[in-house]
């Protein structure tokens, strides 16, 4: 039986009227499991319009109200988070714990999110001049648009609602088309936290939703995560109209192994990062940067730990639990393929071949199993394109120099990782490298809530990150109150002044 999955306004379901549906697969099967409304401009316009009515309420409603449904969400997410994963390993078909991950990873910026009473407070000046106070405080923007990629549809979207509806706006969620089920089931576990209907909404949709809610006059900003050429369009149409915009691109991601690294454990962490989730992650290693002199022996480490993944269904559960599932459509299954091809005719070796992969699943299946080349040169296709799958490519170089300057020629800069025991070289490299996220010994440094998420170059257009302070800054704007309350005891008698005011 396939499932209908449609819009949310007004605290309830919204069928829409575009007449407009997608075909939702199970990546591990193949087969339809369901239909996704794809929203025309009215159901835009109508889903917004919850949003609009709702806002002004919530951004009134007490600091001390907002975060009791702040922590209301937190608990029922936490204890239901095992219904939301089996919805996205359905849909997106990484593998049950990968799901679980992501979810954690989200709880923790609704945890973050929880403490906004002291993340919003000013700053207050007694006596700032002679009798005049001077405090500031940060407002909500209003209407706000989450724009999400197919690869976290929970965490993504946690990003920024937790903080966005702390904060006093409402959200407009438009998730990815491809496995759009969880953004429904995360409206209404809002709804059962008591959050008061239309201030979490979903826009399910393409283009026409997305283009709706760039140009829209009650859309106050745009937070968008996905590939880089939609990235830079959304950055773009959504400024000319007025909006404040983030929007997080793609990545090419290298870990840089330095001749001192422990390679045991340097091989770990590329498989690890390299192949969780099938690639399918914008952190996810996909350049492993060898210096020579160790060069040979990685890659025979990384290879022999690459040859014992299980590929299968992620929703598995009696056996052993895949590594990694299948690729989230077919579409994207054959492009990649298509770049291993690509990438073999153009001399790489290809130590690992994931075309020929024997999957624990059913025959049809989006397959691909983890690839892995060696000596493969910055021209090549499979080094400048984005890559967004199983494939890791080895890079060989002559120095720590050479590699640094590969990474920084590299026209992303969203997350890298140096693997050493030399903290000096670590520091050097900490120093050098032009990317927003930097892992020491770690794979894939994702930050903690509490810091910002996002990349440098073409990884991020706008210049907020997600998450953190700058989260929260993102969300609200400022406002400064200047303040003279008249002293009975000591009345001024400033008499006419009509110089510039000084402070005095
Ligand atoms: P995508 O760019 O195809 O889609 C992202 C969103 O944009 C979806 O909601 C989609 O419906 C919408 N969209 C697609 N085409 C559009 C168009 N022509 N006009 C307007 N909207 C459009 O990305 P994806 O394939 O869903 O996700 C994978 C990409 O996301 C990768 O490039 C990955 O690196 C990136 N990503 C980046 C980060 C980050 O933090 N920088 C995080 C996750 C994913």
């Amino acid at each position: 039986m396939t499932s209908e999955i449609v819009h949310w306004a007004d605290g309830a379901r919204f069928a829409g009227s575009s007449g407009l549906w997608a075909d939702v697969t199970n990546p591990a099967t193949g087969q339809v499991s369901g239909r996704v409304a794809l929203a025309g401009e009215s159901d835009a316009a109508h889903v917004i319009a919850s949003a609009v009515r709702a806002q002004a309420a919530w951004g009134e409603t007490s600091l001390a109200r907002r975060t009791q449904v702040l922590f209301a969400f937190r608990e029922l997410l936490n204890a239901r988070k095992g219904e939301l994963a089996e919805l996205i390993t359905a849909e997106h078909g990484k593998v049950l714990s990968d799901s679980v991950g992501e979810i954690a990873r989200g709880l923790e910026v609704v945890e973050f999110a929880c403490g906004i009473s002291h993340l919003l407070k000013g700053g207050h000046s007694e006596g700032a001049s002679t009798g005049v106070d001077v405090h500031s405080k940060r407002v909500p923007l209003g209407v706000v648009g989450i724009i999400s990629p197919f690869n976290f549809p929970a965490m993504v979207p946690m990003w920024f609602f937790p903080i966005a509806i702390a904060a006093g706006n409402a959200v407009v969620l438009k998730p990815s088309e491809k496995d759009p089920s969880a953004s429904i089931w995360l409206a209404a576990l809002w709804k059962e936290a008591g959050l008061p209907d239309g201030v979490f909404n979903v826009l399910q949709g393409d283009k026409v939703a997305v283009d709706a809610l760039l140009t829209h006059d009650d859309v106050a900003a745009i937070s968008f995560v996905g590939s880089t050429p939609i990235a830079s369009y959304v950055y773009e149409t959504a400024s000319r109209h007025g909006k404040r915009v983030q929007a997080l691109g793609g990545a090419k991601n290298h870990m840089l192994v330095l001749p001192d690294a422990d390679l045991d454990l340097a091989a770990d962490a590329a498989v690890s990062a390299g192949y969780g989730s099938a690639g399918e992650r914008c952190m996810a290693i996909s350049v492993l940067v060898a210096v020579d002199s160790i060069a040979d022996d990685l890659v025979a480490r990384v290879a022999e730990r690459t040859n014992t993944l299980v590929i299968g269904d992620g929703a598995a559960g009696s056996e052993k639990e895949a590594d990694m599932g299948p690729l989230v459509t077919r579409a994207h299954r054959d492009r990649i393929a298509g770049l291993i091809d690509s990438g073999e005719a153009a001399g790489a070796k290809v130590v690992i071949d994931g075309r020929t992969v024997e999957a624990r699943g059913a025959a049809d299946g989006f397959w691909l199993g983890p690839t892995l080349f060696d000596n493969v040169t910055p021209d090549m296709e499979i080094y400048t394109e984005e890559i967004f799958g199983p494939v890791l490519s080895v890079v060989r170089v002559s120095s720590y120099a050479e590699g640094v300057e590969l990474i920084n020629a590299n026209a992303y800069g969203n997350g890298t990782a140096v693997f050493t025991n030399d903290g000096g070289a670590a520091r050097r490299f900490e120093k050098d490298v032009q990317v927003g996220m930097i892992g020491v010994n770690v794979p894939v440094p994702v930050p903690v809530a509490y810091y910002s998420f996002g990349g440098w170059k073409r990884s991020l257009f706008g210049d907020t990150h997600a998450h953190g302070t700058e989260g929260v800054h993102f969300f609200t704007r400022g406002k400064v109150v200047t303040t003279r309350w008249i002293d009975p005891a000591n009345r001024p008698t400033d008499g006419l002044q009509l110089g510039f005011p000084r402070n005095v």
